[in-house]
């Protein structure tokens, strides 16, 4: 039985993963570019998902489905896919493999047909799997998060609970590269539960990459902004090749970020912001404009917060995108006002801003492109 991977450049790092997953249980995905026979698996986005929807229904092999919009919309999905996986693949989708391959009709926990569903009933112990095998990607060393900002997937997909890979798994998988870029929610979270961070674990980390050049903190482990402190850097400097910290400030109004939960204040931006700049590093933030919550004033507050940044610093801005499972699913976004828009399209022109405020899916698409290992 040949099974196959829809190549689809915003799931890389997801096919790294599952296609090692697989090869555990002898099983070997094929990169394709349309559905063939046997099975032909995928993994969605929000944004992404219309465009492949067709095709999937149209397809004439047996369709796998999942990835952060499927697990949250299953009960949609599986009205033109054959099998939705629900959560997280590495354990799910070799066993729904072998089920299909035996001709059983008993489906593993994790997933939903359009006849029944099992719902999930474990959680992925990221050791247990190496992050990547023949087809190469980032590594993951953590998953989950114990914060849940409302627009994020993250803590749906993973669970409120940090899990690590073990820093042994991680210098064996990392030995195949020169360069070393992990995935992670928050890379100086690292070994804790990402509350009370534990650098002693960061460090023991770092220290046992020694040889390789380590990108740590930036794309595509950025990190939560009181995280960053004069130890934390003091880390990265001493180990790591990256000189630019990226981290999430979303909005410059603390009653914004109340709202959406995100368990820092815009001070704990701007301290984050003087702490980069005086160990010499640039500090790339992100920003989410045109949030539900937001009033005129404080969508100026985001862009007056901005304009401080890229003083000595980059910003990277989203227009919301409301993402299904969250607790701002199904709200609107709102209107950038005309002078933010200007305000932005003049820090973009002074290479300050980068991100896409206009179009998700030219967002979502030339990143996807762009940010490739
Ligand atoms: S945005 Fe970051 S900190 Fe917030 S829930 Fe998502 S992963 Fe966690």
């Amino acid at each position: 039985m040949k099974v196959n991977w829809r190549s689809i450049p915003w799931a890389k790092n997801s096919f790294a993963a599952l296609s090692a997953a697989c090869e555990c249980s002898g099983i070997t995905l094929h990169e394709v570019s349309a559905p063939e026979n046997d099975i032909t698996c995928y993994s969605l986005n929000s944004v992404n998902e219309p465009h492949f929807r067709e095709e999937i229904s149209r397809a004439e092999c047996i369709t796998i489905v999942g990835g952060p919009h499927s697990s949250a919309c299953w009960e949609d999905v599986r009205q033109y896919a054959d099998y939705v996986v629900i959560g997280e693949g590495e354990f799910t989708l070799p066993a729904l493999i072998d089920m299909i391959a035996s001709g059983s009709h008993t489906l593993p926990a994790g997933v939903a047909s359009k006849e029944q569903t099992v719902m999930p009933n474990h959680c992925v112990l990221l050791s247990s799997y190496p992050p990547f095998t023949i087809v190469k990607g980032y590594t993951e060393i953590t998953r989950g998060c114990p914060f849940g900002c409302g627009y994020c997937q993250t803590p749906q997909l993973f669970g409120r609970n940090m899990r690590h890979r073990r820093i042994d798994d991680i210098e064996r998988a990392t030995r195949v590269f020169r360069d070393v870029r992990f995935v992670t929610p928050n890379a100086l979270a690292y070994g804790s539960d990402g509350i009370h961070l534990r650098l002693d674990k960061v460090e023991k980390l770092l220290r046992s990459l020694t040889g390789r050049r380590i990108f740590f903190g930036t794309f595509p482990s950025e990190v939560r902004p009181e995280c960053i402190s004069d130890a934390s850097l003091d880390l990265i400097e001493s180990h790591c090749e990256n000189r630019k910290i990226h981290f999430g400030a979303q909005s410059g109004s603390n009653r914004v970020l109340q709202l959406l939960r995100r368990g820092h204040t815009a001070e704990d931006v701007m301290r984050a912001y003087d702490i980069c700049r005086a160990h010499a590093m640039t500090p790339v933030v992100d920003y989410i404009v045109g949030l539900p919550y937001e009033s005129d004033e404080e969508q100026r507050l985001s862009v007056a917060q901005m304009k401080e940044i890229t003083r000595g610093g980059k910003v990277h801005v989203h227009h919301f995108t409301p993402l299904p499972g969250t607790p701002l699913a199904g709200m609107a976004a709102r209107t950038i006002l005309p002078d933010v828009q200007r305000e932005l399209g003049r820090m973009a022109l002074n290479g300050k801003a980068t991100g896409s405020w206009i179009d998700a899916e030219v967002r979502f698409f030339k990143e996807d492109e762009d940010q490739l290992p």
